[in-house]
C-alpha cells in the first residue's frame, strides 16, 4: 500500500505513515500536502490525489528530528541488499546471515558499523576472526544507512517526489 512521507515543519523527514493516516492529518489541519501520487482516492462526495509527502504545520518536538534507521536484521539485510559483503554473492533469506565484523565472541557489538550481510560459507570461514586476520576484506565499509538506502526497490520508482526531502536538498 502507498506510504506517505511525513516531514516536520522544517521539511525534515520524520517517518512514514499509511496514506490514510496522512489524509487524517490533512483533514484535521495538522498537515499540508507537499506532493502527491497520481493515484486517486474517491470518497462519497470528492476525489483526492493520494498524498506522497505531507508536512506537519507545527514543529512536533516529540518526534525524532530525523528518521534514524534501527539496526535490525531486516534493515541490515536491506542495506546490504542481501549481498554477502565478503564474496559479493547475492543471497536469499535462507542463505544469508548476519556477520559481526569484529566477532561478537570477542566483544563486538551489534551496531551499524560492525554488522554486515554474509553468506553462510563466508561466515563459517571467517569464524571468530577479524577480516584482516581471516584475509577476507569487506567489499564496503559498513555504516548507518540513509532512508534512501532502505527503501525497497519497489518503492524507489514510485517515490521520486520524496527524493529531494530524503536527500536533504529541499529547504523550507
Ligand atoms: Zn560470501
Amino acid at each position: 500500500m502507498a506510504r506517505t512521507l511525513v516531514l516536520n515543519a522544517a521539511y525534515e523527514p520524520i517517518h512514514l505513515v499509511s496514506w490514510e493516516k496522512a489524509m487524517c492529518l490533512v483533514f484535521t489541519s495538522k498537515a499540508e500536502i507537499v506532493a502527491e501520487y497520481d493515484s486517486l482516492i474517491r470518497s462519497v462526495s470528492q476525489i483526492f490525489k493520494m498524498p506522497s509527502v505531507v508536512r506537519l504545520k507545527k514543529y512536533v518536538k516529540t518526534f525524532r528530528k530525523t528518521m534514524n534507521a534501527r539496526c535490525t536484521r531486516k534493515n541490515i539485510l536491506m542495506r546490504d541488499r542481501f549481498n554477502c559483503q565478503y564474496c559479493g554473492q547475492n543471497c536469499s533469506v535462507a542463505t544469508v546471515t548476519i556477520d559481526h565484523v569484529f566477532p561478537r565472541s570477542r566483544g563486538g557489538k551489534t551496531t551499524w558499523d560492525n554488522v554486515v550481510a554474509a553468506c553462510h560459507p563466508c561466515n563459517r570461514k571467517k569464524a571468530d576472526r577479524t577480516p584482516s586476520e581471516a584475509s577476507m576484506p569487506l567489499l564496503r565499509v559498513p555504516r548507518r544507512p540513509s532512508w534512501v538506502d532502505l527503501l525497497e526497490e519497489s518503492h524507489r520508482t514510485l517515490l521520486e517526489s520524496w527524493m529531494p526531502f530524503l536527500m536533504g536538498k529541499a529547504t523550507g
